[in-house]
């Protein structure tokens, strides 16, 4: 690409402009639920038109809009790029804000407030990345909306989707079930990764490559009616309770292949002590040993924070968390029934009979024997290649940005809107780059209280995402 400002840095009058997109999103209250994502898409629709380009939005359900905008290669390049983001954001309580949550205030050099760093920073960019492009078109004398921009050979997409927060259905599930073909690509840069963290002095940068499914089970424990007076071990509320505390032991933990990787590419850049409790712990290709329950937990608490301690947990653990526990009347009666309802995060490779079963081992036969099982939900988890032609590139290009960059590929505890794409066979890389300052707490911030996003990060984060759009599509 002959266009933009040339690698590793952005011009400041493009900076502010980028700033000024991402305070007004934050100011559009797209509060998931509701909703209301249209007023966003919108905005963006007069940004994207305002370059001359031909965005799409769509309103599968009132409220519920999401933008679609394409500009155009000249198809020499293979299938195209998809930039993914979504428009929602999850509520936000002022009382534990020191900003407004929805004011987009800049001060301090961040951008303050719900959506900065998930994700309306990443749709700034790649709105910045769309006007670009259409600029490039418009200097050469062509029409952006149409022609092909000068210099790519693929075609990239914007989407930016409603309804992340809640699964997707009114966004890109809607999009990839009634329109695959504004979607198809040969691969997607979505939320959660290229963000760096700083652990031990090296600055890591975690790529997302793949996700964890989960299966939302509701457990009938079956007991008897009885009289309050007389205790009976047929107490349904006491087999739930029982149940409960055997549901959350942590069960075996396993290696995929995305977190096997990165942990032998992280043992390097690790203190001594720290590669030497990680090499203890990583027993081969495939597994984790545990020498005794609670060891590898025990390890992780040693080398990190809390949260980061449970973050990796997560991401080698099929996980069990017991979100709602129903039972009960009156208090002199005692319970015949009992619900338990649970969130499970499977790993690649973990499918929802293999989930059932680790259920029941938890559980024990004579406690298992008392539930009946009702799926209530099932969503796989997804996986993107890592020698594909888009993952060691976005590798190259956080090198070549941060000379000191560790890019390492990681696997999400978390969905997101990959799995709807997984669907039309678009494999989604977690690359949103920003790089972070030592206090920046990322973890914390994300759905939590003063979410912020440094105005550094974002002068850093724009020239490696245009560079990793221009080299795939150029
Ligand atoms: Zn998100």
């Amino acid at each position: 690409m002959t266009t933009g400002t040339g690698r590793g840095e952005i011009e400041e009058t493009e900076l502010s402009e980028l700033i000024e997109l991402l305070r007004a999103l934050i100011r559009i209250k797209s509060v998931n639920p509701p909703g209301d994502e249209t007023l966003a898409a919108r905005y963006l629709e007069q940004v994207l038109t305002g370059e001359g380009l031909r965005p799409t939005v769509v309103e599968p359900s009132p409220g519920r809009g999401s933008i679609v905008c394409r500009v155009h290669g000249d198809g020499s390049g293979g299938d195209p790029l998809l930039l993914l983001s979504h428009l929602d954001v999850v509520p936000a309580e002022p009382a534990g804000w020191s900003h407004d949550p929805f004011g987009g205030d800049l001060a301090d050099g961040y951008v303050w407030g719900r959506g900065a760093l998930d994700m309306k920073s990443m749709v700034a960019m790649e709105v910045q990345i769309m006007r670009r492009l259409a600029r490039a078109a418009s200097e050469a004398g062509r029409n952006p909306a149409s022609d092909p921009i000068p210099g790519l050979r693929r075609d990239v997409i914007f989407c930016s989707a409603a309804d992340e927060e809640a699964g997707g259905w009114h966004g890109a599930n809607w999009l990839v079930n009634e329109h695959p073909e504004w979607l198809r690509a040969a691969g997607a840069l979505n939320e959660a990764g290229g963000i760096s963290m700083t652990y031990g002095g090296v600055r890591f940068y975690p790529i997302q490559v793949a996700e964890k499914g989960f299966v939302v089970y509701k457990l009938h424990v079956k007991g008897r009616w009885g009289h309050g007076s007389v205790p009976t071990p047929d107490n349904a509320a006491v087999l739930a309770a029982q149940i409960v505390v055997r549901l959350a032991e942590p069960g075996p933990a396993r290696l995929t292949d995305a977190i096997g990787v990165s942990l032998a590419r992280a043992i390097p850049h690790l203190t001594v002590r720290a590669a030497g409790a990680i090499r203890g712990l990583i027993s081969g290709p495939h597994g984790l040993t545990a020498p005794e329950p609670g060891a590898i937990e025990a390890a992780l608490h040693d080398l990190c924070d809390p949260v980061m301690a449970r973050t990796i947990s997560a991401m080698i653990h099929d996980t069990v968390s017991v979100g709602i526990v129903r039972a009960g009347v009156k208090y002199n009666v005692i319970p015949g029934v009992a619900e338990i309802e649970i969130d499970c995060r499977t790993l690649p490779g973990t499918d929802e009979p293999a989930m059932r079963e680790e259920l029941r081992r938890r559980v024990g036969e004579e406690l298992w024997v008392r539930i009946e099982v009702e799926c209530e939900q099932i969503g796989p988890s997804v996986s993107a290649p890592l020698d594909g032609p888009l993952y060691p590139l976005l590798e190259q290009v956080l090198r070549d940005h941060d000379a000191e960059a560790v890019p390492l590929p990681f696997l999400a505890p978390f969905a997101t809107d990959a799995k709807h794409l997984a669907r039309i066979g678009v494999p989604t890389y977690g690359f949103s780059p920003l790089k972070t300052g030592r206090d920046d707490g990322l973890l914390q911030l994300m759905h939590g209280d003063d979410e912020r996003v440094s105005v550094e990060a974002l002068r850093f984060g724009l020239p490696v995402l245009w560079d990793a759009v221009t080299r795939f599509c150029a």
